[in-house]
């Protein structure tokens, strides 16, 4: 009788040890942050086991993939209630797709994007939870609307109806260590505040493998993990 322990079922276990040790340190309740499996590249047969484990989200980075994926993903995913988020950035052109894919966008990141958003859940009679994307690193290569932008793109947002703002995204800087994420990761914190607080923007979407400790100690409500999951993606 072989009896290899499930390395996906240990490596979730890991992780939400890590999670309620960054919590218990920061003064907060484990479940108070969100866990999405971030499942870009992962062929859909362990994404499959990934959920008869227990995760409840995954976050693809493209439309198209996500599609390719989602009729092996469906039926597992209805039958558990797990959402579909989209965490990659997105082109105004696959607005249409991505509405009709995704449960949460967690990318939006321009004036333009919101509007076609909106006309195309309009379109299909849903309202459309989005996350507002931030570059809080100053990275040139990092998508995400800057800091000092955010506010108007947040009301613009919140005047569009067939769109439900629930909080912010980003993403931590590549290097820098854990002072630097949190110095990312408190810029987003400090957005929420001057906007409305978390009873208005109830999600702080921060932290990935790396860097999620420093993004639990600064607040975030949902992470996003890959490669700890997963294992390195090549
Ligand atoms: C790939 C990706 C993640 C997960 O990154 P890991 O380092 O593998 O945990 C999280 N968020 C976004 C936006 C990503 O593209």
């Amino acid at each position: 009788v072989t009896d290899r322990p499930n390395p996906l079922a240990e490596n979730l276990e890991r992780v939400r040890r890590r999670m309620a040790e960054a919590a218990r340190q920061a003064g907060r309740r484990p479940d108070e942050v969100f866990l999405v499996a971030v499942s870009k590249t992962v062929d859909p047969a362990r994404i499959l086991e990934a959920l008869r484990c227990g995760v409840l989200a995954l976050g693809e980075n493209r439309v198209q993939e996500a599609r390719d994926k989602w009729p092996v993903l469906e039926a597992e995913m209805r039958r558990r209630g797990a959402e579909f988020h989209l965490v990659g950035h997105l082109q105004t052109n696959k607005a249409k797709d991505a509405v009709r894919l995704f449960d949460l966008i967690q990318s939006l990141d321009s004036e333009r994007l919101a509007v076609e958003l909106d006309r195309r859940a309009a379109e299909i009679g849903k309202v459309q939870r989005v996350l507002i994307e931030v570059n809080t690193s100053g990275e040139l290569t990092k998508f995400g609307v800057e800091p000092g932008e955010a506010a108007l793109l947040i009301e613009t947002v919140r005047s569009l109806k067939a769109l439900q703002l629930e909080g912010l995204m980003t993403i931590g800087p590549l290097g820098g260590g854990p002072e630097a994420a949190r110095r990312a990761f408190r810029t987003l914190r400090e957005l929420r505040e001057a906007n409305g607080g978390p009873a208005r923007l109830p999600v702080l979407s921060m932290g990935m493998t790396q860097d999620f400790e420093a993004a639990i100690a600064e607040g975030a409500t949902m992470i996003r993990v890959g490669t700890a999951l997963f294992g390195d993606r090549g």
